[in-house]
C-alpha cells in the first residue's frame, strides 16, 4: 500500500519518540503506566509489566525479578492528541547502563523524572550527561508531591546547578504531602486541584481559572497571600519557557505532580506532544539523513534475547531514521552488503509481539536476528550509509571464563559470541592463548552471562580472576606500525567479538606507558559501531 508523500510527511511529523531518564525508585515505572493509561494503551492502571509485575515467562525473567531489577526493555507506542508517541523503556539497573546509553541515541527527547524528596540523584546526572552529547531536549517531572518533598525552589536550583540546564517551571505546586492541594499553571493562570485516590483512573479534575478569584482564595484559605507572593518570586527569579532553547537542549520545562496519584502527568503529556521535537535528522559517515526523506534508513541500537525460551531467536531493535518500512520490503544490510526481504518485523503491544505492517521515521521496529545483525548496523533501501554515534564502551570488569566440561567449548564460544552481540557484555579472545575473557561494566552482568550460558546453551562456566585493568580498542593508519605492535604487545592483545584488535592493559601505568611508547597508535576507550 503506497501513500502519497504528504501522508508520509504527516505521519513522520506526528511522531514523538522519547525515553525516561531517572534514578531507580524515582517513579519511572509508575509514570510509564500513567502515560499508557492516558494513551489508552491500557485500560486500568496496575497492568504494566514492571519489576514487580506478573509477567515472568521464563526462569531468566525470574532471576531478574529476584534481583528486583528490570533487565529487559521494550518499546511502547500510543496515540495521543493527534500524535503517535513512542516511549522507549530503559533498563533500571546501572549494570545495564550501556543499553540505556544506546537507547538514548534512538530518541529525539527525554523525560527526566526526579523524586521530589531526594532531588537530583547520581544516575540522573550520568544519563543527563549522555543526553547532553546530542543536546537532547529534556522535559522534567518532579514526582511524589503527595509526600513531604524538598523546597521546590531549592529543587529548581539543584536542577540548574547540578545538571547545568535552565529550568523553566510550567506549573507551581500548592503545598505538599498531606497538604498538597494542586498545581498552579504559571502560563494559563489556572489551578488544577488535586484529589487523592484517583491513581487508577483518568480523573476529571477540578480546575479554577485565575489565581485572583474567589474560588482560588477559598481553596488556598490562609495560605493565599503567601502563595501569591511565592508565585511572584518564582516568576521573577526563574527562566521563562522558550521553545527554541528547549529544542536546543539548553532549557527544560519543569512540571510538578504525583505519578502515583496520576496528577500532573496529563498536563505534562499535553505540553510534551506539542513541544517535543518530531523525528530529528541523524549523522552518517557520508551525510546527514533527514527524517523526512522518502527512502527508508535506520540503525540497530539494541539486541535483546527473546524472553520466550521456546524461540531462541533474538530481536534487533531498529530506529527508523527516514522513510517508511512496509511489510515484505527489501532492505540492504549495509555492513554485509546484502539485500534481505523483511516480512516479519515486530513491535510489542502489552508484552506481546505483533507483526508490523508499516512504520515510519521515529518508530522502532524489531527485526528477527539469527546472528547476523550487530548493534550499530545500518539498514537502507540500497544506499551505502552508516549511521554514527552509537557507542560501545570499554568494560571495567574482567574475568577469564573456563568450562566445567572442556568438551563444550564450541557451545561456549557460540553462547559468548551471541551474548556479546546483544551488547551488554563483551568477549575477548587473547591472540596468544585459547582463553576467553569476558568484560562487563557491572558485576551483575557476569551472573547473567553464567546463568544464560547454562540455561540457553547448556554450558557450565566458571569465572576466574584475570589481570586486566581496562580494555582499549587499537587503531592505526599505518599497517606496518600496527603489525609491529601486534608482535611486540601480543601478550596483552585480544580480538573482541566484532573482530577488533583490543589491548587488555594489566595496569593503568602500563596503559600510559604504551600510549607514550606508541604515539602513532590510537587507544580508544569507546568504539563506535
Ligand atoms: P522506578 O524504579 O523509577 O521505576 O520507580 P517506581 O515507579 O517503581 O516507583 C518507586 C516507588 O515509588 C514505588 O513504591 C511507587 O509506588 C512509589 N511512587 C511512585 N510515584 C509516586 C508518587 O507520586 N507518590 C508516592 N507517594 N509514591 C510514588
Amino acid at each position: 500500500m503506497s501513500e502519497p508523500g504528504s501522508t508520509l510527511t504527516n505521519a513522520i511529523a506526528s511522531r514523538r519518540t522519547f525515553a525516561i531518564i531517572s534514578h531507580p525508585d524515582a517513579g519511572k515505572t509508575t509514570i510509564t503506566e500513567k502515560l499508557l493509561l492516558l494513551g489508552q494503551a491500557i485500560q486500568v492502571a496496575g497492568t504494566v509489566k514492571g519489576k514487580k509485575g506478573p509477567h515472568a515467562t521464563s526462569d531468566w525473567m525470574s532471576m531478574e525479578q529476584e534481583r528486583g531489577i528490570s533487565v529487559t526493555s521494550s518499546v511502547m507506542q500510543f496515540p495521543y492528541r493527534g500524535r503517535t508517541v513512542n516511549l522507549l523503556d530503559t533498563p533500571g539497573h546501572e549494570d545495564f547502563s550501556e543499553d540505556t546509553y544506546r537507547t538514548l541515541t534512538a530518541v529525539d527527547s527525554a523525560l527526566m523524572v526526579i523524586d521530589g524528596a531526594k532531588g537530583v540523584e547520581d544516575r540522573t546526572i550520568k544519563l543527563m550527561n549522555v543526553c547532553r552529547l546530542r543536546d537532547t531536549p529534556i522535559f522534567s517531572f518532579v514526582n511524589k508531591m503527595d509526600r513531604d518533598i524538598r523546597d521546590p525552589i531549592e529543587l529548581l536550583d539543584e536542577i540548574e546547578e547540578v545538571l547545568d540546564i535552565q529550568g523553566a517551571p510550567i506549573n507551581w505546586p500548592i503545598g505538599m504531602g498531606q497538604f498538597f492541594k494542586g498545581v498552579y499553571n504559571l502560563y494559563t493562570d489556572t489551578i488544577h486541584c488535586y484529589t487523592p485516590g484517583q491513581g487508577a483512573v483518568l480523573p476529571d479534575d477540578k480546575r479554577i481559572q485565575g489565581l485572583d478569584s474567589d474560588e482560588a482564595r477559598e481553596l488556598l484559605g490562609d495560605e493565599y497571600d503567601d502563595f501569591s507572593e511565592e508565585v511572584e518570586l518564582v516568576r521573577g527569579a526563574s527562566h521563562e519557557f522558550d521553545l527554541e532553547q528547549f529544542l536546543a537542549g539548553k532549557l527544560s520545562p519543569v512540571f510538578f505532580g504525583t505519578a502515583l496519584g496520576n496528577f500532573g502527568v496529563r498536563e505534562m503529556l499535553d505540553d510534551f506532544v506539542q513541544w517535543a521535537p518530531a523525528p530529528l535528522g541523524r549523522e552518517t559517515t557520508s551525510r546527514r539523513v533527514s527524517a523526512t526523506e522518502g527512502s527508508l534508513s535506520g540503525f540497530v541500537f539494541k539486541i535483546q534475547a527473546n524472553m520466550d525460551p521456546r524461540h531462541r531467536d533474538r530481536i534487533a531493535f531498529m530506529r527508523v531514521c527516514s522513510g517508511r518500512y512496509t511489510k515484505g520490503m527489501k532492505m540492504r544490510h549495509v555492513r554485509l552488503g546484502k539485500d534481505v526481504k523483511i516480512a516479519d518485523a515486530v513491535t510489542f503491544k502489552a508484552g506481546e509481539r505483533v507483526l508490523v505492517e508499516e512504520a515510519v521515521s521515529g518508530d522502532i521496529i524489531g527485526l528477527h536476528n539469527h546472528g547476523t545483525i550487530q548493534i550499530g548496523d545500518t539498514f537502507t533501501e540500497g544506499e551505502d550509509l552508516q549511521f554514527t554515534g552509537i557507542p560501545h564502551f570499554a568494560p571495567e570488569l574482567f574475568r577469564r571464563i573456563r568450562l566445567a566440561d572442556p568438551m563444550k567449548s564450541k557451545q561456549l564460544q557460540k553462547g559468548l559470541q551471541q551474548l556479546s552481540e546483544e551488547g551488554s557484555t563483551q568477549v575477548f579472545a587473547p591472540i596468544n592463548t585459547s582463553d576467553l575473557v569476558v568484560g562487563a561494566v557491572g558485576q551483575l552482568q557476569f551472573d547473567v552471562v553464567a546463568y544464560r550460558l547454562k540455561d540457553e546453551y547448556k554450558v557450565e562456566a566458571i569465572y576466574e580472576p584475570v589481570n586486566v585493568y581496562t580494555a582499549r580498542w587499537v587503531d592505526c593508519d599505518d599497517p606496518r606500525k600496527l603489525e609491529e605492535f601486534r608482535k611486540k604487545a601480543a601478550e596483552h592483545l585480544s580480538v573482541d567479538g566484532g573482530g577488533h584488535l583490543t589491548y587488555l592493559a594489566p595496569t593503568r601505568v602500563n596503559l600510559s606507558l604504551m600510549e607514550e611508547r606508541w604515539p602513532d597508535l590510537e587507544f580508544r576507550a569507546t568504539r563506535e559501531h
